[in-house]
């Protein structure tokens, strides 16, 4: 409507106004409920979204180097354990196992050869083995260090060649020249039969060669890993004039405790030469 411009100011303006054909008056409309004013957001600057973006990246980068510290954290303990586990093998297998073979004489060159045959049977057990006496027998039954004499030979045992002098069955001396020296001393002392007790089988094939069968004295070889009844120990004592308790090798105390009594020599020389030379002496001693 032209001159007024203001709807406010139109409506009060026609207020009760009739318009001409009987057409009602016109009233004032109610005013229209205005909607609340739309409050947009404020569109952020572009700087701050940007800013907010690097701050979110940062916020990642740091969660993920959190974790990574976290997952280094779990990897050196992991490395801890592990190192703590070989600490603990070493001291129980590894020094124990060091000893073994000093005990035994195996030194420099040989130590690499005997190292090479536990990686197969018979002496495979003594890597596994956690008890230390299990692996001494394991190397006592089934390692030899022998010289080059045939006779010497141990058929049934890892063989390891040493000098005569550590030869374990000689010790460097002449087999035969110490069972002469038993056998003259049995001779002397009335001795016809001895049962050793203790060795292991590869020292009875030696002692049958020195002391064939039939032949004075009768020299008889219990194996020192078999449990002896008393029973049977005290059968032994009565079938023999003497005999030798082995100490110095495979000799288990279920074997050698049964036997008691005078006639009992106890030895402890590891070697069959050394062993047999000082079974002369004891007999000799007394005759
Ligand atoms: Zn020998």
């Amino acid at each position: 409507m032209p001159g007024f411009d203001d709807d406010d100011a139109w409506q009060k303006a026609v207020d009760g106004v009739r318009p001409l054909g009987g057409r009602p008056p016109h009233t004032a409309k109610p005013r229209p409920v205005e909607p609340p004013p739309r409050v947009a957001p404020a569109p952020a600057p572009p700087r701050v979204v940007e800013v907010e973006r690097v701050v979110e990246v940062e916020r990642v980068v740091e969660v993920e180097r959190v974790v990574e510290v976290e997952r280094v954290v779990e990897v050196e303990k992991v490395v801890h354990r592990v190192a703590r586990v070989e600490v603990e093998v070493v001291t129980q297998v590894v020094i124990p196992l060091a000893a073994l073979l000093d005990e035994r004489g195996v030194e420099g060159p040989e130590r690499p050869r005997v190292l090479a045959a536990m990686a197969e049977a018979p002496l495979s057990g003594v890597i596994e083995a956690t008890d230390a006496q299990v692996a001494r027998e394991l190397l006592d039954r089934h390692l030899a260090l022998r010289c080059d004499q045939p006779e010497c030979a141990a058929p049934h045992a890892v063989t390891i060649e040493v000098p005569r002098a550590r030869c374990e069955a000689c010790g460097g001396s002449d087999l035969d020249r110490d069972g002469a020296r038993v056998r003259d001393a049995c001779a002397a002392a009335g001795v016809r039969s001895i049962l050793i007790v203790g060795g292991s089988p590869t020292y009875r094939v030696v002692l049958e060669r020195i002391f064939p069968a039939g032949g004075r004295p009768k020299v008889r070889l219990i194996p020192g890993d078999r449990p002896r009844t008393a029973d049977k120990a005290r059968a032994d004592l009565a079938a023999n004039d003497r005999v030798v308790v082995w100490g110095g090798t495979i000799l288990n105390h279920a074997t050698s405790a049964p036997y008691r009594g005078a006639n009992v020599i106890t030895l402890s020389h590891r070697g069959l030469s050394g062993m047999l030379r000082q079974l002369a002496e004891r007999l000799g001693s007394k005759g």
